[in-house]
This record gives C-alpha cells, structure tokens and sequence, in this order.
C-alpha cells in the first residue's frame, strides 16, 4: 500500500476520539454557551429534589404541559387527547410525556435521570449547643467524600411539617445577604497527631459534620441550654415552628452559592449537583424542544433516591414507573391492564440519563485510558457499570448500543464510551437496570464530570450541548 491508501484505509477504519468542540459551527458554539447559561439557573434553583420537581413543571407547564391527572377522569369521552402531559409523585420525583402517532403498546423512548444529589441531611434531633455555640448535627446521604464538606459556605434548603400538618418551606444562605452555615474544620498546626498517621477513612467522623448555626445566647447565664434556645427563638419567629417539628422535617444543608463558569475561556462549568441534574436538564430540554409529534412516544423519568440506591417511593425502584405509563395508556385510549404495560415496558428503548467520571490529569491511575471518559469529547455511552465484574450493573445489549450509536452519528452527535474507572478499581451503579428489569433496553449515557460528587463538579459546555442534542435525536 502506498502513503495514500494507508492514510484512507486509516480514515475507514480507526475510531478516533473527537473532541465536540471540533464539530461545533460558530451558530452551534453560540447556542451551546446559551444554552449553557440557562442550565446554570437551573442548578441554581433546582438544589434538592423538590426544588427541581417544581423547577421542571414550571418550565413544562411553559411549554404547554399539563397535568395528567386533570385528564384521566374525562379521557375517555375526550375527542382530542391531549399531547404533552406531566405527573409528580410524592413531590419528589415527575415524568413528563410528549405523546407519538404509534400506540404506547409498539414501546416508548424514555430518558431517565436523578435530581438528587450528595449532601448532609439535618438529622431529625439536629439541635445542641457545646462551648458556647448552636449546632446541627447532620446525616450524610449518597457517596461523599467527608473532607471536601468541611469549612465550605452551605445552605439550608428544606421543607418542614408543623404539628397542624402545614407545610413550610425554607431556603437560607442562597441569597448574598443571606447568613450562611459550616462545618468546621481542624487547623494544620494541631492535626498533625491527631490525624497525619491514620487511614483516610479513619480521619473524618460522620459525627463530626455538625453546622455551626449560632453564638448569641438569650436570656441570663443562668437559662439552661440558651445558646440553642436563642436560635429556636428565631426558628419560631421567622417560621413559626417549635423543635419538634424538625422531627417531621426534611432539611439539606447543601454547597451555598450559584454555579459558575470555570477557565479563562469560560468553556466549563463548576457547580453542585450537577451528578445528575446536568442530564435532568438536558433531557427536559430535549423533551420540551420536541415540536414535531414524535413517532413513538417520549418520556422523561426525573427520579428521586439514585444516591442510596433508587430505594423508597420516589426512587426508581418505586411504583412510578407503571402508574405513569398506565396513566397515559388511559389516556391514549389503549388498554390498560397488566399485560399491555408490560408489552409497553418490555417495547420500550430508554436512555438511562447519568454520569460518568471524566479521567483526571492527576489521578489518571484510576483510569483505563482506551476506555475512559474524557472531559470535552461528548455525550458518553456507559455500556455496564456495577463493581468487581460488572456486578449489580445492567449490562446493555450490543443491538441496542448499535441503535443509539446510529442514532447519534445521523444527527452529528459527538459521543464516545467510557467505563466508570479501571476494573477492580471501584465501581458503582445507575438507574439502569430497574429500568431493565422491566423489559426495557437501556443504555446508560450522558456526559462525564471532573469532581464527580464534589460539592463543586465540572462539567463541558461542549459536552452539555452535545448531551442534549443527543438526548433529542434519540427523541425524535
Ligand atoms: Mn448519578
Ligand atoms: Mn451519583
């Protein structure tokens, strides 16, 4: 073979990494930093779970979504049915559906993501005062790494049942002018023995994430407890509640501040929670921006729980899943019963919208390099996760990956595969496979982060785009 024949024979048949920002026009780069814009404000005000509940119907409702259930009732006497439909369940997790020409029962495309995030919950006896000072004592919830809490501005974001039943919600430390909380931290010159000769898992307690939430006393020296006294003092005036009711309470105490660009080209983004809200976000959009009525149905599950295991009501685990698509077969008219469901889930195609770890320049050794994640180089396609030979992960079909393969290349998606760190390395795992369980393919895809579960995790405006598009190519 000559210079050129080798140089086209290379062409057809390597696979080259592509970086996504090579491929964007300068119309697409514009729309990828707009479009990046508005997912900040997102993330700033989609911290918890709820808030993100109320952040996507808000922006669905927009767009002329409305909720399923207002239709149920009237759906079969309905002459038109209505397209574009959403149902929240429990406020903690929602799915939204753009309804296709084909029937539910020849299978669905599903897209499904977290909107909840690491952080330290307020445990339901949270108040003590030691030295002089009111504090909270936190339960950690999801994978963090202990140390990366400790003397960072956080925020208290949460909802709170008074003994009447009422419903309070609180947001404090968001607002510049706001107070914030901490977890202190021990000073260098007094570590050393403490600390320097343990195991890092041994040198951060879970008991020792308390917030600092106050100074001020009330009353005389004499006032028993008045340090917590005081701070239960403005709790009731600002909020009208008493110290139970933080037991029927939920309160996250989350990174403080808004999301910000990072680099001298601005090109990343550094935020909290975007494992997963980034592909929460994006696959809204992706649903949103379908204006053409789709051939098969789409569907956006935004679940709960995924950091503990997608356990409880509103995890993915949960009911949800069959009551929403048996929602919307009464709604289309179709049957209803067990067996078109199951028809309808083991039919159905669904991305399962998460992250993956981006490989670190300082910590490559983690990392199989031919099959880890790079941070810029697109939406990224996770065959299997799980842990120590792809245990607990849903392994997705080679069929499958060739469809959104193929789906991605038509539409000019920038992709690449990556697997979560070198095998036996760690692991971890998605909502994929209880999607799978159902009878669903699944293929777990979406960009991959630096810092992953940080309370700062970069992401790639190129990546975020791309992550999008891809989302509604495989929509449309
Ligand atoms: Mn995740
Ligand atoms: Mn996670």
């Amino acid at each position: 073979m000559n210079k050129a024949q080798i140089k086209a024979l290379q062409k057809k048949t390597v696979n080259e990494d592509q970086l996504a920002f090579d491929h964007l026009s300068k119309s697409e780069q514009k729309a990828c930093f707009g479009f990046c814009d508005q997912y900040k404000q997102f993330l700033d005000r989609a911290k918890t779970e709820r808030e993100a509940v109320r952040e996507i119907i808000e922006l669905a409702e927009k767009q002329g979504f409305t909720d399923i259930d207002k239709h149920l009732a009237s759906a079969s006497k309905r002459k038109s049915v209505p397209r574009k439909v959403y149902k929240t369940f429990k406020d903690k997790c929602v799915a939204l559906a753009v309804l296709g020409k084909d029937n539910l029962e020849s299978g669905t495309r599903i897209i499904a993501s977290h909107i909840d995030s690491p952080r330290l919950d307020l445990k339901q006896n949270p108040l003590y005062e030691d030295l002089d000072l009111g504090l909270l004592k936190t339960h950690y919830y999801g994978g963090i790494r202990k140390y990366q809490w400790l003397a960072i501005p956080l925020a208290l974001h949460g909802t709170i049942l008074n003994s009447k039943g009422e419903r309070i919600e609180i947001t404090i430390g968001e607002d510049p002018d706001d107070p914030v909380f901490t977890v202190s931290d021990l000073l260098p010159h007094l570590a050393g023995k403490l600390q320097n000769n343990k195991k890092l898992s041994e040198v951060f307690d879970a008991e020792k994430l308390n917030l600092i939430a106050g100074s001020l006393p009330l009353g005389e020296p004499s006032t028993k407890d008045r340090f917590m006294l005081n701070i239960l003092s403005i709790l009731n005036s600002k909020y009208n509640i008493v110290e139970e009711d933080l037991i029927s309470a939920e309160i996250e105490a989350v990174p403080a501040g808004s999301a910000r660009d990072i680099g001298f080209d601005r090109s990343m983004i550094g935020a909290y929670g975007q494992d997963d809200r980034v592909c929460a976000y994006t696959s809204l959009m992706a649903l949103l921006d379908t204006t053409t009525r789709p051939e098969k149905t789409g569907i956006c599950f935004f679940f709960d729980k995924e950091e503990i295991g997608s356990e409880g009501n509103t995890g993915a685990k949960s009911v949800f899943i069959e009551d929403f698509i048996s929602d919307l077969l009464v709604l289309n008219k179709e049957a209803a019963d067990n067996r078109t469901l199951r028809k309808v889930l083991i039919a159905s195609q669904c991305l399962s919208a998460d992250v993956n770890a981006a490989m670190d320049p300082d910590y490559k050794e983690v990392h199989e390099k031919l099959n880890a994640a790079k941070l810029g180089h697109g939406i990224c396609m996770t065959k299997f996760t799980g842990v120590g030979g792809k245990s607990g992960s849903s392994d997705a079909s080679a069929e499958f990956v060739g469809i959104v393969r193929e789906i991605f290349n038509q539409k000019k998606v920038i992709w690449q595969t990556g697997e979560l760190g070198k095998t036996d390395q760690g692991g971890g795992g998605t909502v994929a496979k209880f999607m799978a369980q159902l009878g669903m393919d699944v293929l777990d895809c979406g960009p991959a982060l630096l810092s992953m579960h940080a309370p700062f995790e970069i992401s790639s405006k190129p990546d975020v785009y791309m992550t999008y598009k891809g989302y509604k190519a495989f929509f449309s």
